[in-house]
């Protein structure tokens, strides 16, 4: 059942029993944000509220408060009367093969079909999870948004909109930063946090990743490579990658930039930027992934890489020759 944003804080705001809160796997800015925003919210309103994520949380997210709470799990073993899905829509992309809940709710900003929840509210204008959290327990209670509940929200709200320099970031959206802003946040300690605390494992192997770089369809597309065999060469971990793709993107005449990455169990997860001409959400969905207009993704365990990259060269090739 779709429901407004109003119903929706009326909803958690009767919510009763054990809440557990979850995200998609491989969690990104704004999955961390709004779990962790709205765990740090609802602490203060309700007596059991849990944060199980399926995936590991990369580093520069630990200054944020109480993201030590947030727990990774590769299974969900309790039986909760709520779940609260942030920033995905199937439930199959929180890495869970099921959740124990009597009760869903997603609260999500990609375009999706069907919801696969009890109940959803799904907003694709919307720039984050995060700035929709924020709406919806604005309703609940301005008072309860304090330090603690606008630092998680505004970190998501930088990460999915880079840095409010994308399309996606509306006069609201710069009002809702301000809005967190008056909560005692300082902007440079996100960024320095997040993009200035490069570990030399990570720099090593971006090293590595950027000698991959490799171009088609006449230098409109710019796609990159990380191995396991580089992860075990510079001892950084797959999630360090995050970032890299803005690399192959920047350059001068690319339209749309490719990430592969090779996942230990040798399947692989592709990574999709646009600089706006295509929309890459409806490419993913054609490979049976998702996203949004200029950002999307997904993955991939077919035969060999080397003949996904060709369909997909053809496949964009065609597009970008449009
Ligand atoms: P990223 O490349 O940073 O992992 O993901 C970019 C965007 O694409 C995100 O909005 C993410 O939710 C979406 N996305 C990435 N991988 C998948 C996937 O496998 N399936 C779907 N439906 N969406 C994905
Ligand atoms: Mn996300
Ligand atoms: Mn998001």
């Amino acid at each position: 059942k779709t429901l407004s944003r109003k119903e929706v804080a009326q909803l958690i705001e009767n919510m009763e029993g054990k809440i557990l809160i979850t995200s998609h796997k491989n969690p990104d800015g704004d999955a961390i944000g709004s779990s962790l925003g709205w765990f740090n919210f609802l602490r203060k309103l309700k007596s059991n509220v849990k944060v199980i994520l399926k995936d590991k949380i990369p580093y520069f997210y630990d200054f944020l408060p109480n993201i030590n709470k947030i727990s990774t799990s590769h299974s969900i073993n309790e039986q909760f009367d709520w779940v609260i899905i942030l920033d995905v829509s199937e439930t199959e992309r929180t890495g869970f093969d099921s959740i124990p809940a009597k009760n869903s709710l997603v609260i999500d900003h990609h375009i999706t079909a069907n919801p696969d929840s009890t109940f959803a509210i799904v907003e694709p204008k919307m720039p984050s999870t995060c700035e929709l959290s924020l709406e919806i327990m604005k309703l609940i209670g301005e008072n309860l948004i304090d330090y603690e509940v606008a630092l998680p929200l505004y970190m998501g709200m930088v990460t999915d909109t880079g840095s409010f320099g994308y399309n996606s970031t509306t006069p609201d959206t710069l009002r809702n930063a301000a809005f967190l802003l008056e909560r005692g946040i300082n902007p440079y300690t996100v960024i320095k946090n997040l993009f200035e605390r490069n570990r030399v494992t990570r720099i090593k192997l971006l090293k590595k990743v950027l000698d991959t770089l490799n171009f088609a369809a006449n230098g409109k597309i710019a796609h990159i490579t990380v191995l396991q065999k580089f992860l075990k060469e510079t001892g950084a971990g797959l999630e360090e990658t995050e970032g890299f793709i803005s690399y192959p993107r920047s350059i001068e005449g690319v339209e749309v930039a490719i990430f592969f990455k090779e996942f230990e169990d040798g399947k692989w997860k592709v990574s999709l930027r646009s600089k706006g001409n295509i929309d890459v959400a409806a490419v993913a969905s054609k490979f049976g992934g998702g996203g949004h207009v200029m950002a999307a993704g997904f993955e991939y365990s077919g035969e060999g890489i080397e003949n996904l990259k060709k369909e997909l060269f053809e496949h964009l090739s065609k597009l970008l020759n449009q």
